[in-house]
């Protein structure tokens, strides 16, 4: 076993025993040596101990492999790129020394050598080595992350377009993924398209902008939550084209980046289908790049595979199945195939995503919508396609939680879909909805009176009516956002006909929003709020009422770390908590109380009368008492608005001046700001906290004793 230590190393490649000794003293101080008697067992170390040599000396002339023959192999496997190599020999023949240097060594030393020149030079070769590596590091590094910056901005722009779409996001990711993997599988199987690892990088990229063109497609059409008209369908349809031209407007110089180029290809065609049915060129078979015919199968894939927790999704075998059926286009065979030959491996990248089976009834109900004609009239086309556009839309509906709906005055109805009536336990079609008792306990009367105002309330043309409120499914409430657009009927003046929208469950990420929120407002241990956002309520308070009286009071615990150190810390939290409490109890509604940090706390009080009685009231509720085993002392300092004036800095300064006073003459009691403590804190050395030796005498102006 050899020994293990943290010097570098440096193999000595020489046959004879004498001469690897004497530099194996020269050097053996600084590093540690590694010996080898021919070139074989030369190379044999330097694949043992790949990466950790730092520098080999070579002989020439030995048995079995020369130092020209282990130099050869070194080449060969790259090795004498990242080794340097210092010859030494007594063959001094200038052809000899030439072609090592040729051979890419970094030194030459002729025997006899001085041993100071040897240490020198290869001190040196390893220091000069040391920083050129480190140098390719951060070269390596500054590239990475520069390809790292790139595809974050691809991936936030793409995310973009995919929340206007009301997307969850991992459309692009799936996409991005799905894509990589079907071109790895397809360049395996041929090279009929020329594909590098670099192509493949590139497209997989430039796939995440696929539907950028959607951004300019109107709001209401994008979001429609019903089925679109022929005219809609076909400005939807403008997607990838405004997506293309969109590249294309790009300066001159992005545009020859092949990212664009493949973006562009993708952007524009990644509708067209192999049989010349897609659009917008109706290019047919080969005609449309690779790149677009990859990510429209995987676009596609992805739609008929994701799930999430509300949303059907088809098993992989089945989405090949009905890929393979043409029921969402033809593609081109051979990346069929591709899609076939890796789904373990699609199973695996997308994760638990694809792995869940949803039930047969779901299967079928979505496959009814997939129904289509064997030979198709032009209309018939538009028409499937109409259909494959709003069977996507109403995936990434549930995949985003939408229930759809539509709701007419007269006569009174409701029409949702067959997933959302499913979802609320609700027939899809609702006769008089009003007092339809399911409806009732799902939505509730001030619900539906609420949003039914709401929708009156606006114009024709007016923007979509946005409504929080806690929908009843199946007995446990939920946070829902109802979008709604009214409609109207074309008579002068027009009359208000009903409505349509979507319902979105976002009770997960409201909750975890109110959470955020609370986090980020309160003290996470006593559940006061913290001081950043108490200052803040109590300025919006001053502001809100100039005239008020108010006081501005803090407080501390005497002797605190000493608590902490008799009763232990988990104690000490448990007395923080408990005076939380107590302070939460002391005060009225409109008060404020806050955990400046540690064991200092802030109440902010408005009262009417005087204001003594009051704090002689919270002071004695709290301070003497016990907890467990624990007397509770505490000090306080006031500030009122009458003596300070409504700056929260300034009463906040001049509440820690009375506090300060306070500890200063003995604890143990509180101390109102007076004048005579203007600037007190700059001017006094800091107190002793274990000692009140040396303390002021109190009982001056404000000051009481309880
Ligand atoms: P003084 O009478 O001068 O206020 O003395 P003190 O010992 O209370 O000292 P000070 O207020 O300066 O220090 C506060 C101590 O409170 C320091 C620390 O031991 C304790 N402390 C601060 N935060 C926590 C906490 O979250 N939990 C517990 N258990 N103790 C805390
Ligand atoms: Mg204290």
């Amino acid at each position: 076993m050899e020994r293990m230590t943290d010097k570098q190393k440096i193999l000595i490649v020489d046959d004879s025993e004498m001469n690897r000794s004497i530099l194996a003293d020269m050097l053996g101080g600084e590093y540690e040596i590694l010996e080898a008697e021919n070139g074989i067992e030369g190379l044999a170390m330097l694949r043992k101990h790949a990466g950790e040599i730092s520098l080999v000396l070579l002989d020439i002339v030995m048995p079995e492999l020369d130092g020209f023959g282990m130099l050869t192999e070194m080449n060969r496997n790259h090795w004498i790129e990242d080794v340097p190599v210092i010859m030494i020999s007594a063959e001094r023949g200038s052809s000899h020394v030439e072609r090592a240097f040729e051979m890419g060594i970094t030194d030459f030393i002729s025997r006899p050598f001085d041993a100071l020149i040897v240490h020198r030079r290869v001190v040196n070769t390893i220091l000069l080595y040391a920083k050129q590596k480190k140098l390719v590091a951060l070269a390596a590094e500054q590239i990475y992350e520069k390809e790292r910056r790139s595809s974050l901005m691809i991936d936030i722009l793409s995310h973009i377009v995919e929340f206007r779409n009301g997307e969850s996001g991992m459309h692009v990711r799936h996409v991005h993924t799905l894509t990589e993997t079907l071109l790895t599988a397809l360049m395996r199987k041929t090279d009929k398209y020329g594909l590098t690892s670099q192509d493949i990088s590139v497209i997989s990229t430039a796939s995440a902008l696929h539907d950028i063109g959607k951004i300019a497609i109107p709001e209401e059409i994008l979001n429609k939550p019903g089925r679109f008209t022929d005219e809609e369908f076909a400005i939807m349809k403008t997607h990838s084209m405004i997506g293309a031209e969109m590249l294309e407007a790009l300066p001159d110089d992005y545009r020859d980046e092949p990212l664009v180029k493949a973006a562009y290809q993708i952007c524009r065609w990644h509708h067209e289908r192999w049989d010349g049915r897609g659009y917008p060129d109706g290019l047919k078979g080969d005609e449309i790049p690779i790149s677009a015919q990859i990510v429209a199968l995987a676009d596609v894939y992805d739609a008929l595979t994701s799930e999430r927790v509300y949303k059907p999704a088809f098993s992989h075998e089945k989405a090949i199945e009905m890929i393979l059926k043409g029921e969402c286009g033809t593609f081109n065979p051979l990346v069929m195939e591709c899609l076939g030959g890796c789904a373990d491996e699609i199973l695996l990248e997308l994760g638990s995503d694809t792995t869940q089976r949803q039930s047969q009834r779901e299967m079928q109900s979505v496959a009814r919508e997939l129904h289509k004609h064997e030979e198709l009239t032009a209309s018939e086309r538009t028409l499937e396609l109409l259909e494959h556009e709003r069977m996507k839309y109403s995936f990434f509906a549930a995949m985003s939680e939408e229930i759809q709906f539509e709701f007419t005055v007269q006569p009174p109805m409701v029409t949702l879909t067959a997933w959302g009536a499913e979802k609320l336990g609700l027939e899809e079609i609702i006769m008089d909805p009003a007092s339809n008792g399911r409806v009732k306990e799902l939505i509730g009367e001030d619900n539906w009176r609420g949003l039914s105002d709401a929708l009156h309330g606006t114009t024709p043309g007016h923007p979509v009516v946005t409504f929080d409120c806690l929908l009843n499914y199946g007995g446990s409430p939920r946070w829902t956002r109802i979008v709604a657009r009214a409609t109207w009927s074309s008579d002068e003046p027009p009359r208000y006909t009903g409505a349509i929208g979507k319902a979105i469950d976002i009770h997960d990420s409201r909750l975890k929003l109110d959470n955020l929120e609370r986090m980020a407002t309160h003290d996470a241990m006593t559940g006061l709020l913290n001081h950043a956002t108490a200052k803040k309520r109590v300025m919006e308070r001053l502001a809100d009422r100039p005239d008020g009286k108010f006081a501005l009071v803090i407080l501390d615990l005497d002797h605190f770390k000493q608590a902490n150190d008799t009763y232990g810390h988990m104690c000490g939290d448990r007395v923080l908590i408990h005076l939380a409490g107590k302070l939460r109890q002391s005060i009225r509604g409109g008060d404020i109380a806050a955990r400046v940090g540690g064991d200092e706390f802030l109440l902010f009080l408005e009262y009417g009368g005087e204001l003594d009685p009051i704090v002689s009231r919270i002071y004695s509720s709290i301070s003497g008492s016990m907890f467990e085993d624990f007397p509770i002392c505490l000090s306080m300092g006031i500030a009122p608005t009458d003596v300070v004036g409504t700056d929260y800095d300034a009463l906040f300064h001049a509440a820690d001046q009375a506090l300060y006073k306070v500890k200063r003459s003995g604890r143990g009691r509180y101390a109102f700001y007076d004048e005579s403590m203007r600037d007190m804190l700059s001017v006094i050395s800091p107190i002793e906290g274990s000692s009140d030796a040396g303390e002021e005498s109190g009982g001056e102006k404000g000051e009481s004793e309880p």
